[in-house]
């Protein structure tokens, strides 16, 4: 089966204040090592990996800041891809970039090398709450970068949104997705504001200096959200996940589908096969273990059938559509009842699952309790 690639680059500007993501403060340097190292990984699976896990579906350059890179690396990256690895036809090629780390000519670069999805970290169209975030730039450039994409011949953009920020209301909320979509993104992610522990955001909320959002406004900013985006055309298929006809991102959909992923670059994830392991988050030992001719990984982990079960149950809910039945048993040769029966009875009768058209989907009720009804399918 052809694969995902996921490419972590672990370098920002400057560290946004809710981030808990393996990211260090960019310097030419390291990013220069890194970039060898990174070259090196691919050579290593390059020989480790059979012909048909080489063939990749789709490519995602994520971070930290990918863009933050000159372009010389980030062309040399997507020329290593190609090199290593056997980009299938269509194969959908994302880089995620953030407004004030890009220029015309660094988009045209990414075009030309086979980039054809941009995901742009926009956040809001507030700079109050950026600056409060501490995103690096401004609603302004988060403009600009939209608009020089465009010229540089992106077809598929993705914005990235989040809300549930302290102090944001109901109101400005609307007020953000106008404005949003006025830039006419084929694609939007709306996530609310997570308060990961040890991040100076969490800790001033903790420490009662920020007031978080409200519960209750938090979850009036996603259903605000979701009857927006579809009364305008746009289709509601994840979670916190919204695409024009035609656009759903491909390469999350691995994820979603449970399907196989390899991932490079510090504190990168993979799961091939029954295996998923992890690189270590350390970009030292990284290069190091690399420059030894090492692959990076710092844990590994067999995965049981039951446990590739339920990890395909509740990834495939957070999916609008479901999980789709048929294939559940083609591929583990079992009814979902035989196996998750108990579960799917209880949380039918309290209305927050359903199997419909041959689909097994969280219903309007379950969707914002997604992550309790994901619970009841994790093994104990
Ligand atoms: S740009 Fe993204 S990865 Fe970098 S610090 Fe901000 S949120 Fe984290």
């Amino acid at each position: 089966m052809a694969i995902s690639l996921y490419i972590h680059v672990p370098f920002c500007l400057r560290k946004c204040r809710y981030c808990d993501f393996v990211s260090y403060s960019y310097d030419p340097e390291a990013a220069c090592r890194y970039r060898v190292a990174l070259l090196r990984e691919m050579a290593l699976y390059h020989e480790r990996l059979g012909p048909e896990e080489r063939r990749l579906k789709t490519i995602f350059i994520g971070g930290g800041t990918p863009t933050c890179l000159p372009e010389e690396d980030l062309a040399a990256i997507l020329e290593g891809c190609s090199r290593y690895f056997q980009w299938l036809p269509g194969v959908e090629v994302t880089v995620e970039a953030n407004p004030g780390t890009v220029d015309l000519s660094k988009l045209r670069t990414l075009r030309c090398a086979g980039v054809n999805r941009l995901s742009l970290g926009v956040q809001t169209c507030s700079d109050h709450f950026l600056r409060l975030l501490g995103r690096v730039h401004s609603f302004n450039q988060a403009v600009e970068a939209v608009i020089l994409a465009r010229r540089a011949g992106f077809d598929n953009l993705n914005l990235d949104l989040i809300f549930a920020i302290p102090g944001q209301t109901v109101a400005n909320w609307q007020h953000c997705l106008r404005k949003v979509l006025s830039l006419r993104p084929e694609h939007i992610s709306a996530y609310s504001l997570q308060l990961e522990e040890g991040t100076p955001l969490a800790r001033e909320v903790a420490e009662g200096r920020i007031l978080p959002c409200e519960e209750e406004t938090e979850l009036a900013m996603y259903r605000e959200v979701i009857d927006f985006l579809v009364d305008r055309g746009y289709e509601h298929y994840e979670i916190s996940n919204f695409a024009r006809p035609g656009y759903r991102c491909r390469h999350n959909l691995t994820y979603w589908h449970n399907e196989p992923y390899l991932g490079l670059g510090p504190a990168a994830h993979s799961c091939l096969g029954d295996e998923r392991f992890y690189n270590t988050g350390s970009l030292e030992e990284y290069e190091a273990r690399l420059l030894a001719g090492e692959l990076p990984v710092a844990g590994r982990e067999r995965l049981s059938r039951d446990t590739m079960m339920a990890e395909t149950v509740f990834l495939g809910l957070r999916l609008i559509e479901g999980l789709d039945l048929a294939r559940f048993e083609s591929r583990f040769g079992k009814n979902i009842e035989e196996v998750f029966g108990e579960q799917i009875k209880k949380l039918s009768r309290l209305g927050l699952l359903k199997i419909h058209s041959k689909h097994l989907k969280l219903t309007a009720r379950g969707l914002p309790l997604a992550n309790a009804v994901f619970r009841e399918f994790v093994l104990p």
